[in-house]
């Protein structure tokens, strides 16, 4: 079994451009996992969707676009692309988006209140393709031969990771994780979550700030990269890929993080940063060649 992770989006918060953020890229959430033969697994649909959109454009004519779509929560930076997908302008595309149970609505009214005039031209019901909406909690489901995993992750407002299975070989991503704030010691890794990714190949992990920047934003729904290690160290991950880069940080910054946590990892978990266009195969993340 096969397992291919491609990134197309790494940003948090906000899409930044520049020579500054060149390397990393400055699109916000989208990766796209996928087992080979099969229908996309879409993790998130910030502004780095549109790119994948082009690259299925660019592809041998395989039949109507299908897909699934598994969003974290609704925030801009993971929602912001869906309506710039071009897939989605062809009537015979059907792309059914999973996400978390919404305190107050439906996903799917949500999602249309998000993607409605004044905000944006049309609404989302108007879009040629087929998109149907389907909230989860905690649970397991196939998806296609891969197997999914949803559990809670501590945000703001109501989130979800999600771990994929295919074979031998997995990926866990939390792209938003509300660190615990202590007053001593190290903060603890929630129960429900180390359950949920425990011995996973690749964890793409939140990484938004260093200790000083979350002293003064600790409330703000993101962690340290420090405490990504840690995650990563206390689930038995083989690798940590940092995600969710701050609009502030350039690639130097980045650069210096991925060293610092690789220290703090010390060999227990492999250590990179996401950037746009990194593609790890399943040779390389565990799992059958
Ligand atoms: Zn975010
Ligand atoms: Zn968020």
């Amino acid at each position: 079994m096969m397992l291919d992770i491609t990134f197309y989006g790494v940003r948090g918060s906000t899409p930044c451009s520049g020579h500054h953020v060149a390397r990393y890229g400055g699109n916000t959430s989208c990766v796209v996992v996928s087992v080979p033969g099969e229908p996309p697994i879409i993790c998130d649909l910030g502004t780095g969707l549109r790119y994948f959109g082009a690259d299925v454009g660019r592809r041998p004519d395989s039949g109507p676009f299908r897909a699934t779509a598994l969003v974290t929560h609704l925030h801009w930076d993971h929602v912001q692309g869906l309506p710039f997908f071009a897939p989605v302008l062809d009537p015979a595309a059907q792309l059914e988006v999973i996400g978390p149970i919404q305190d107050d609505r439906s996903l799917e009214d949500a999602m249309c209140e998000a993607i409605s005039p004044p905000m944006f031209p049309i609404p989302l019901a108007d879009l040629p393709g087929r998109i149907t909406f389907r909230e989860l909690g905690r649970t397991c489901l196939s998806v296609g031969s891969a197997i999914v995993s949803v559990f809670d992750v501590p945000h703001v407002g109501p989130t979800n990771g999600y771990r994929i299975d295919a074979g031998r070989a997995s990926v866990a991503y939390m792209s938003d994780f509300q660190q615990p704030i202590v007053d001593n010691g190290e903060p603890p890794v929630p129960p429900g979550v180390l359950d949920a990714i425990r011995g996973v190949d690749v964890l793409i992990h939140d990484a938004q700030y260093d200790h000083d920047e979350f002293a003064t934003k600790a409330t703000w729904g993101h962690c340290t990269v420090t405490y990504a290690v840690d995650v990563a160290r206390a689930a038995g991950a083989k690798r940590l890929v940092l995600f969710h880069h701050d609009p502030l940080h350039d690639d130097e910054w980045i650069d210096r993080a991925v060293a610092e946590a690789a220290d703090r990892a010390d060999g227990a978990v492999e250590v990179m940063a996401a950037r746009e266009g990194l593609v790890l195969r399943s040779e390389t993340v565990g799992g059958e060649p």
